[in-house]
Order: structure tokens, then sequence, then C-alpha cells
């Protein structure tokens, strides 16, 4: 096969055509430098443009301020799960939850591990079918962080606007919709996403981390685990992906060439409303999130019976749809559509979803 099929996987994802041609293009060796990306030390002069061209890109697009902090780490937005509250949640503190789905939980679980971590609110009663409103947050004050997952890629549900917490650090796991709208970065203390759903290839993880954090870090930590060596390193302690960041800085290109994160996010909305709308206007299928709680990255939805549901992915596969089993969690499908995804291919699901429907309601 060689034609490329439509790619609704969770993560790994799909990654936009241009970004893929000039990583073929350039993949035996890269202009001038007569090797691949992959064969080049971390320590050259080539390998540190890509990295400070990530980076710049990365701060551009998101308009990172000044005082902040940009690494490229590995082991994962779950190793963050762990590194947060072993360098931020002191021995005699306690850090505040916000579980809106699967990998707040997961997050929640290492913290715990590490010291006291309460949870201000869990939608865990509901099914995870929304965020919670400002009057169902029980926040303390004295909290050492708060923590939230910005969009829960497994339920597809996704704030459309961060909490107030006062003045409490807020930090955020934002691994699949990074990237796809502007953040007012500054109302954040930490953002990490893996690179996998919208920004890259996996085994790259992004932390976007507030310089006056590094004065809590305890001493004493591993090296590998303490943010103090990333920056002090520039991320380069150890060998880093090279090849991942180097297509993070292609993506960032691609998304530059589109129009920026504002171009980025009505294209994403309009993509994602097409499917909602498809959704709404039929009893038969049924969204799994309530409308303001709705991903515009993972559109989650029902139908009447598993057996329909069972053979709803397998007749969308065949037709070259791919990857819109849901997680085996909550069932169901899944539609990942992030920035990469065409709307011919959102198209493509709609027209197969009436069809569908016609011939199975
Ligand atoms: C995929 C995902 C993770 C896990 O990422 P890894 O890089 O596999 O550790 C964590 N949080 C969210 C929101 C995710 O979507």
């Amino acid at each position: 096969m060689t034609e490329r099929i439509h790619n609704f996987s969770a993560g790994p994802a799909i990654l936009p055509v241009p970004v893929l041609e000039e990583a073929q293009r350039d993949m035996l060796s890269l202009p001038g430098v007569g090797m691949s990306v992959m064969e080049i030390s971390h320590r050259s002069k080539t390998f540190d443009e890509i990295i400070s061209h990530a980076e710049s890109s990365l701060r551009d697009l998101l308009t990172i301020p000044e005082n902040y902090h940009v690494l490229f780490l590995q082991g994962g937005a779950s190793l963050q799960f762990s590194m947060i509250p072993m360098n931020f949640l002191p021995q005699e503190g306690s850090a505040d939850y916000i579980i809106t789905g699967s990998w707040g939980k997961k997050a929640l679980k290492e913290a715990k591990r590490a010291g006291i971590a309460n949870v201000a609110a869990t939608m865990a009663d509901g099914g995870f079918t929304r965020v919670p409103g400002s009057d169902e947050l029980q926040l303390d004050p004295k909290a050492a962080y708060v923590h939230i997952t910005t969009n829960e890629t497994i339920e597809g549900v996704e704030w459309k606007k961060e909490p107030d917490v006062g003045e409490v650090p807020l930090v955020a796991d934002a691994s699949s919709d990074i990237l796809s709208h502007p953040i007012p970065v500054d109302k954040y203390a930490l953002i990490y996403a893996g690179a996998q759903k919208n920004m890259g290839p996996s085994g790259v993880t992004l932390v976007i981390l507030r310089d006056d954090l590094l004065k809590r870090i305890p001493d004493g930590l591993h090296t590998m685990l303490d943010y103090r060596t990333h920056v002090d390193n520039k991320s380069l302690y150890n060998t880093p992906n090279t090849w991942g960041i180097y297509i993070i800085s292609l993506v960032c290109e691609w998304l530059k060439d589109k129009g920026g994160l504002e171009a980025m996010h009505r294209e994403n909305e309009a993509k994602a409303q097409l499917i909602y709308d498809a959704i709404d206007g039929t009893e038969f299928y049924r969204g799994h999130a309530d409308a303001d709680s709705r991903s515009i990255m993972n559109v989650t939805f029902r139908l009447p019976s598993e057996e329909l549901e069972k053979k709803f992915t397998t007749e969308a596969t065949a037709q070259g749809l791919d990857g819109l089993k849901g997680h085996r969690s909550v069932g169901g499908i899944r539609a990942s559509i992030y920035n990469a995804f065409p709307l011919t291919g959102v198209e493509a699901l709609v027209a197969f979803m009436k069809e569908f429907e016609e011939k199975n309601g």
C-alpha cells in the first residue's frame, strides 16, 4: 500500500504530510551536512541549530514569556506524573488534583507516592463527561500546586478556560491539545506534553517551566529527575531524542506557514463541529462529553449497542478510516482529529456516519 489512509489514531498520531516529505527528502543527508539528523552528535553545531530552532519556534507559536524554560525531555508525559511531585510537592505540604479523566487519575496515583495529593474535584461519578465548574472545586490556597489535564484524550473532555486557582501554581498535562489553540502560558507554572499526539513522534516530552519554581526543588533528587539538570544543560545533559526534536521543529515551521495557533484553532473548531453536528443531528449517535466540555481533538461517541460499534469500526476500517475504536476503558468510538488531520478526512467520516446510520438505524 502506498496511498495514505485516514488516520484517526489517538497517538502516536498523524503528522503533517509536508513534514514527512521534508524528513524523507533529508533522511539520507541533511543539506550541507552529508549525514542524517539521526547520525550526528547532539553536541554538534547542526543539532544546536535544530534544537534552538525548535525552542524559538515554540516560544513564538505559544508566546512563551522570557521567564519560562523550554525543555525537551524523555520518559513521556508519564514520567512527568512522577517528576512533578518529586520536584514540587514538599514533605510538609500537599498538592491539589482536578480529575477529569483517565490521565488525571494516573497523574494522581504517582503524586500519592511522593506525598499528600488531594482530589480538589473528580468527575468520575458522571463517567468523566465534563470539566467541573468553579463552585465544584475544593481548592486549598496553601497547596503546592494544582494539577489539571487540559484535554482528556480518552474521554474527549477539554477545558475551555483554565480554572481560577488564585496564587497557587497551575500545572497542566497538555499532551493532547498542545499547539491546537493559543494558551495563556503565563497563567501556568508548568505545562507538559508528550510529543506524539500533536507535535511530533513519540519519545520527546515538552516541558514549559516558570523559572521561579526551580527554587522549590529539594536537593538530593536523582540527577535525571531534577528539572534543574535539564535547565542548566539546555536539555542536553544526556542524549536527547534528536530525531524527535528535529521533527518538532519541522512541525512548528508547518504551523507557522498555516498562520499560527489562532488559524489552527479555527480550523480545529470547524473540523470538530462537523462531527459534533453529525452526532447532535440524530438519536443514533450519542456524544460522550457534555457540549461545553467537548474536545476539539478527540471526539468520543457511542452507538445504540456495542455490536453496532464493532460493526462501525470494522466497516470504517475497510473504507480507509482507521483508528476509530474508542479506548478499551470507555468503549465506543473516538475520532482523534489533531492539527495534521485534514478536513477531507473529517468529511469522509461524517459521510460514513450518515451512510452507516441509514443502513443500521
Ligand atoms: C498520551 C497521554 C499521556 C501519556 O503519554 P506518554 O508519553 O505515553 O507517557 C498522558 N497524558 C495525556 C493527556 C495523554 O494524552
